[in-house]
């Protein structure tokens, strides 16, 4: 049985390295914690974007590296061999931050738990978890990826997906990805309404049946150090909101709060400041329950699934999966992108 515990300090965090922040997702706490870990020796374990475009667990251990790790990719990763790893670095007596989703954490926490390692060796495990509505099958994520560039007569495939560009702010606003046609580069951004796969994504329709029965949306907290998005932090807590993004984050162990107020509360490195658990659980319904969706939603996910199976990929992304048809969206579509910049950033008050 894996231990959960409740968040001891809760805290707003926006990263002080702006060059960090803007290719971290929310507000880089997660970049703040790894520096601190790599800077003394130590190796963290993330999700990376790999070539093929999935989702992979590595390892790094230098702060040059560490951009691979950042930023959320929307999309069900493999942890490969890095529990192993992990282990194995951990009994030579390295630090190790291990971040992933909570399922992940828990599995990592019960193989470290049966390593035979020595508890001094256990102790250098800093585990993060991220608070999470749920992913989509590596598969859907792949065929995605395929359709995409039959869809763009891509030479190679998609290249360097990010999910939560901060090009408008932070949110869930913009998607970049590139390619290349008869050796041409081209580059694509757009609104998260606009795209298929990222629109399902955000409304939670393709996620694994799993999640919509996860047993990690609590406030009883698998990993050490819990972080995500500090949304509705301007109403909240007007002093600490950042328009470039502010992230929460969870002490949950007696560990993870002295990790912070020893070595980051006092570093510079970043600007936080104490805050309520229930100002972030008022805002995030996976700290409350599982995802939830509609009858509707169902039976479209499992026509999804039957058109996976028949390689009817134009049937789910063209027909099943809508982008957005919302007046707004419409709206969005039809202003020149400069206008669109002035506008949300008037609305993030940046
Ligand atoms: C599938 C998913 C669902 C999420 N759901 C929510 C939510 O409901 N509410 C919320 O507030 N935040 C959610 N997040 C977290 C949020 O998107 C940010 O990842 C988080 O706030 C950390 O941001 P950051 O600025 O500290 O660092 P970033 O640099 O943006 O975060 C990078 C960290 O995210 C990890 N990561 C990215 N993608 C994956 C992945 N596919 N699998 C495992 N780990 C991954 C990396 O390992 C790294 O540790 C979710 C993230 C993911 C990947
Ligand atoms: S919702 Fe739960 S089961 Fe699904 S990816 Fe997130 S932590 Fe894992």
């Amino acid at each position: 049985m894996i231990e959960r515990h409740s968040p001891r300090k809760v805290v707003a965090l926006t990263d002080g390295d702006v060059a960090s922040l803007e290719i971290s997702a929310s507000g880089g706490a997660f970049a703040v914690l790894a520096r601190e870990v790599l800077r003394r020796g130590g190796v963290v374990f993330g999700a990376a974007l790999a070539e093929d475009g999935s989702v992979r667990h590595v390892s790094v251990e230098s702060i040059d590296e560490l951009h691979r790790l950042q930023g959320s990719k929307y999309a069900q990763g493999h942890v490969g061999g890095t529990f192993a790893e992990c282990i194995k670095v951990l009994g030579q007596g390295r630090e190790v931050l291990y971040s992933g989703l909570p399922c992940q954490i828990h599995g990592l926490r019960a193989r470290v738990e049966s390593s035979g390692l020595e508890h001094e060796q256990k102790e250098r495990l800093l585990t993060c978890d991220l608070i999470c509505h749920g992913t989509p099958s590596r598969k859907l994520f792949a065929v995605y990826l395929d359709w995409l560039a039959d869809r763009h007569g891509a030479d190679d495939g998609i290249h360097g997906f990010r999910f939560r560009t901060k090009e408008f702010g932070w949110g869930l606003y913009r998607y970049y990805y590139y390619y290349y046609r008869d050796g041409v580069l081209h580059e694509v951004s757009g609104g998260a309404g606009d795209d298929p796969y990222y629109h399902a994504f955000s409304r939670g329709v393709i996620y694994r049946k799993g999640c919509y029965k996860c047993p990690f949306c609590t406030t009883e907290r698998v990993g050490d150090i819990t972080i995500g998005d500090f949304w509705g932090v301007r109403k909240r807590m007007p002093g600490a909101y950042d328009p470039r993004g502010v992230s929460a984050v969870l002490l949950n162990t007696p560990k993870a709060v002295r990790f912070f107020e020893d070595r980051i509360a006092d570093s510079g490195v970043c600007s936080w400041s104490d805050a309520r658990l229930d100002d972030v659980v008022a805002e995030q319904v996976n700290l409350r329950h599982p995802t939830r969706r509609s009858a509707e939603d169902e039976r479209v996910a499992a026509r999804i699934e039957r058109a996976l199976e028949a390689g009817d990929y134009g049937e789910v992304f063209e027909r099943l999966l809508p982008v957005d048809q919302g007046r707004n969206a419409k709206i969005r579509r039809a202003l020149p992108k400069s206008v669109l910049r002035l506008l949300y950033g008037l609305r993030n008050g940046r």
